[in-house]
Order: structure tokens, then sequence, then C-alpha cells
């Protein structure tokens, strides 16, 4: 992981190689531009469904542009050996992951939202949830000390709008041009090998979540139901919960 000191460390866990770039490049590029740590892990190469490669020969391929996206952004990227669309949320995968998270101590995780229509993509997110407690375990590491991960963000991905609610944006403006030299090193996101637009596609998300929040771009992200409380002890302070309306917006708009 890259080094830095005072903000948070970050890590971004997808199922694919490319998951983690399209959901969350941005916010990587843009806190490791802020002195912030961040870290991909990629739990398959993600090497299936390409028209004229062999799954190993795109795996190949595949790790390369991962590093390469990684380079471009400036984050650490791990790569595991499991098989696109055959990857299980067993409890070997979870200690692994586990395991990682002790490598890397983040205190935030990014990963898939719950409500996936790919099986993969739903297994990353029952294997993260459950890694980011098994590291907190104390017995479980009986010569390395356990880890607490402060938050976990559920990101916006087209593949996981099931259950998808936007909880949290975050404003990725001075990381979006870095974010999508970081795309262009996937050809499945140059457009060459899918009719899925991934680029348009997750460039206009980032317009359209920008201007919900009164930014250039942002991304949205989706929290455990349980970090959507919010406790105060009176209302005599700060309003909490301060609905943010369209006049609100453009006023803050017309400021920018
Ligand atoms: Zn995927």
């Amino acid at each position: 992981m890259a080094t830095g000191t005072g903000v948070p460390r970050l890590m971004v866990v997808g199922a694919h190689a490319g998951d983690g770039e399209v959901m969350a490049g941005s916010v990587v590029a843009q806190h490791l531009a802020d002195d912030g740590t961040a870290a991909f892990l990629h739990l398959t190469p993600g090497e299936r469904g390409h028209p004229f490669l062999s799954g190993a020969q795109y795996a190949i391929q595949k790790r390369e542009e991962a590093r390469a996206a990684g380079s471009v952004l400036g984050a650490d990227v791990r790569i595991l050996d499991y098989r696109d669309g055959e990857l299980v949320a067993s409890q070997e995968v979870k200690l692994l992951v586990a395991q990682m998270i002790l490598d890397e101590q983040p205190d935030i995780v990014i990963t898939h939202d719950a409500g996936s229509f790919h099986r993969d993509h739903a297994a990353c997110h029952e294997i993260v949830s459950e890694a980011i407690f098994y590291a907190g375990l104390a017995d479980l590491w009986p010569d390395r000390p356990p880890h607490i991960v402060k938050a976990v963000y559920y990101a916006e991905n087209w593949e996981d709008k099931r259950s998808f609610s936007p909880d949290l944006y975050i404003d990725t403006s001075r990381g979006h041009d870095t974010w999508l030299e970081a795309l262009h090193c996937y050809e499945l996101f140059r457009g060459e090998l899918a009719t899925f637009p991934y680029v348009r596609y997750y460039e206009a998300l980032a317009v359209v979540r920008g201007a919900e929040s009164g930014t250039r771009y942002a991304k949205a992200f989706s929290v455990p139901p349980e970090a959507r409380r919010t406790v105060v002890s009176g209302l005599a302070g700060e309003i909490p919960l301060k609905v943010t309306t369209g006049a609100s917006i453009i006023a803050r708009t017309q400021d920018a």
C-alpha cells in the first residue's frame, strides 16, 4: 500500500480486475492526492468473456491491465487466483481476505453492494463483510494483532443496483481525469470487447451524482443499514439530517 499519514487508509475489494477501478478509481486517485493510502484487491482476474483469447491468456492480460491502472492511480494492486464466474464465499477465501485486511490495515473498505445479479459480485460482498468481521477477532490471529475496519462503503456498479441506496456522496472532481486515464488501461473499458459502454456509463453516473450533490463529479455509496443511524443528544446544536433541496443545490452551484 502506498504510504501516508494522518489520512484514512483505503482498501477497495472487487470481484474482478476492473470492478474496483470503475467503482472507486476516482475516489482512490483523489485520496492519494490528499496524501492518503489506497490499495486494490481483485478476487479474480475476470478472465472470461474475451472473444479471441482463452481464459488463461486473458487472465495474463487482465493482470497487466490491473497493474497498469494501479500505476496510473498510484495504488498498490493484489490479484487472487479464484476463477471468474466461480467465486464462492467459502471460509477459505473469507479468511484469506481477512489476512489481507490485516496486512493493509484499512480504515475504510469499499466493495460491491449486496443486491447484485452477478454471482461473483454477490459472493464478494459476503466475503468482504465476513472478512472484516474475522479481521477484528483477536482469537483468530495468535501471531498478529487484529484489525478493526472503521467504515465499509458499497459502491455503485451497473450490475449491483437491486438494493443500492445513495447514502454517501464523495466529491471526486479532482480525481476524475486520472480515473479516466486509469480506466483506459483496460481493453474492456476502451470499448473493444463488450457492447456495454463502461466509460460513458460511469462518467455519466459521475455527472449525475455530482449534480445531485452540488459538485462537478461525485461517486455515491451505500452504507450498511446500521451505519445509517444518527444519534444526537438533543436539537440544541447542529441540526442533524438537514434536507438538501433543489434550491440549496442551486445556491451552492452558483457559489462554486
Ligand atoms: Zn465484475
